[in-house]
């Protein structure tokens, strides 16, 4: 039996409260990892753009409380000396060379997402920039990307997470939240995403969506991720996954 990873938790980390109550939700339905994100890139820069290094602090808090390790985005070099969990390389910096140069020379665990309008061969090889300075520990995350289509945020390559295991030894994990961009389309794709042969999936969870300050659309509240949940080990057990914790 295989580990099937699962990363869960707010798209932003908006304050104590906010962040305890869904660590604790995701932990007693099982989670692997908790998410949060601190430096937020958004389209616009009137949108709220996270707590930044606040945001780094409490994510790690609320992590240790409900013991799940924690993955957050850094969006620059100089955010790496503030954080000491997963690093998250989002699809808009899959290309921010330097970026990915400053995270190769950390020996911290890297979750290196495909770039909304990237080929799977580009995406290798910004993970090459990150193996080739020793740093090891990288996984894969394809997150949708651009299309013509317009019923999701991004249309979902579950193909390139087939193309990407025979090419690649990395772990591959799938963010079916970015994707869908809405949340009743995040459980099927979540299970697709396991079907396919992922190695886990990373999925966006509020426990007041309405109210969400970033992503509310796509957010599973926490009784949806504990279905979903649910309905994943069970197609976990077929497959000879084990599901989460
Ligand atoms: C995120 O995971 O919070 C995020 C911004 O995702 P992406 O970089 O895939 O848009
Ligand atoms: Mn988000």
């Amino acid at each position: 039996m295989s580990e099937f990873i699962v990363i869960a938790g707010p798209c932003a980390v908006e304050n104590e409260g906010q962040i305890g109550r869904i660590a604790q939700a995701v932990a007693k339905a099982g989670a692997s990892m908790l998410r949060g994100g601190a430096f937020k890139p958004r389209t616009s820069p009137y949108s709220f753009q996270g707590l930044g290094e606040e945001g780094f602090k409490l994510l790690e808090e609320a992590g240790k409380n409900v013991g799940l390790s924690v993955v957050s985005e850094v969006t620059s070099p100089d955010q790496l000396k503030m954080f000491s969990g997963m690093i998250q390389i989002g699809s808009r910096n899959m290309q921010n060379y330097e970026l990915l140069k400053a995270v190769g020379d950390t020996r911290l665990p890297v979750l290196l997402k495909r770039g909304m309008c990237s080929t799977i061969d580009e995406w290798l090889m910004s993970a090459e920039y990150i193996l080739s300075r020793g740093n090891k520990n990288v996984m894969l995350c394809e997150r949708g990307i651009r299309t013509f289509e317009t019923h999701t945020r991004n249309t979902l390559d579950l193909g390139a997470v087939a193309v990407a295991k025979t090419l690649t030894s990395l772990p591959v994990i799938v963010d079916p939240s970015h994707a869908a961009g809405r949340a009743e389309l995040v459980e099927p794709l979540a299970l697709a995403a396991l079907a396919v042969g992922a190695d886990g999936v990373m999925l966006e969870v509020h426990d007041d969506p309405e109210k969400a300050l970033c992503d509310g659309e796509q957010a599973l509240t926490p009784d949806a991720f504990k279905k979903l949940m649910n309905r994943m080990r069970e197609l976990g057990s077929v497959l000879g996954k084990v599901v989460g914790r």
